[in-house]
């Protein structure tokens, strides 16, 4: 069964992390939201692809929810010492990726052919695609003015206001190779537990994958992000308030009407009527064997889904 997967990082890459324990590995393609992706002391950093090339190589910082596990600090250091900007961490070993995809860049590569070679190279079997070459931004327009992503995500951790946002460049942008045949080809289509807002909007607002999903074969499921109606981490709630958005699975649900067929729904959220196909089970990802059972429960509902 060929899935294909729309993620952010951290809750999306625990379900594509269990697919890839649910299905072969080869099976699974996951297009990835690059709306993150910005350049920091003159390097190329993707934080949302990165996530999904540790979590599925075994070197993720599970605890910490971001960056490696046994990573060391010394650039950083030196960094400061400098006087040089740290509101942003790089660890040493991380440092490795975004030093030569900026390189790999300059000399004029896609960023899906680096990110295509940096995962053969670490044993990933299943494909990791950005959902596009081009270049997009996604920006906030906040209480404290226009914050680009990282601004507002990591330097101000979410604090302004959001007013509105917006995806600069998306509308120019062509899906990566490979992410229109993905969709077309899947047996199902999921979209991760991911920031409907930040992570699912940057994909959806690339015309070519939006309209490759409304004329997939596929059924396309959303696994909700809230568990007992919040988010289980970050401002996914705090953003509904802000943009005037109802509360709940049902706003979300509406979100995405048009694009998705069915919503995977936690079990502990009240159950009501979506308008749609709808499924409950207990979503929460604390282990392993949890996205596995997550992973199962999508497919099982997809699997009874049709177009
Ligand atoms: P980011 O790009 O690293 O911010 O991560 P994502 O956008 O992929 O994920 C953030 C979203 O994942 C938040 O809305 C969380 O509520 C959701 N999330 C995180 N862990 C889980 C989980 O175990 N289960 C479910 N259902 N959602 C989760």
């Amino acid at each position: 069964m060929k899935v294909t997967v729309l993620t952010g990082g951290v809750g999306g890459a625990k379900l594509v992390l269990g697919l890839a324990h649910a299905l072969p590995p080869a099976d699974v393609t996951a297009i990835v939201n690059t709306g993150d992706d910005f350049t920091h002391l003159g390097l190329r950093v993707s934080p949302d692809i990165d996530t999904l090339l540790y979590t599925l190589s075994g070197k993720a910082n599970t605890a910490q929810g971001w960056g490696r596990e046994g990573e060391s600090w010394s650039f950083m250091d030196a960094v400061r010492s400098l006087a040089g900007e740290d509101w942003f961490a790089l660890g040493d070993g991380d440092l490795a990726l975004h030093v030569l995809r900026t390189a790999r860049l300059a000399a004029g590569e896609p960023l899906s052919t680096i990110v295509g070679d940096f995962a053969r190279r670490w044993g990933i079997a299943s494909t990791v695609l950005p959902m596009t070459d081009d270049a997009v931004a996604t920006i906030l327009d906040t209480d404290e003015g226009e914050l680009a992503f990282q601004r507002y995500f990591v330097a101000r951790r979410c604090e302004p206001r959001v007013k509105a946002i917006r995806f600069e460049g998306a509308d120019r942008a062509h899906p990566a190779p490979g992410a229109l045949s993905a969709i077309a080809g899947a047996d199902a289509i999921l979209i991760a537990p991911s920031n409907p807002f930040l992570s699912v909007d940057p994909l959806l607002a690339v015309p070519g994958l939006r309209q490759a999903l409304a004329d997939a074969q596929a059924p396309v499921v959303a696994i909700s992000p809230l568990v007992g109606g919040r988010a289980v981490k970050g401002p996914t709630g705090k953003l509904m308030v802000e943009l005037g958005v109802d509360q709940g699975v049902a706003a979300i649900t509406a979100h995405y009407q048009g694009v998705i067929d069915g919503m995977l729904v936690d079990e502990r959220d009240a159950p009501a009527d979506l308008g749609i196909a709808s499924a409950r089970t207990d979503t929460l990802m604390l282990a392993l064997d949890d996205r596995i059972r997550v992973a199962r429960s999508a497919l099982a509902f997809a699997r009874s889904l049709r177009r």
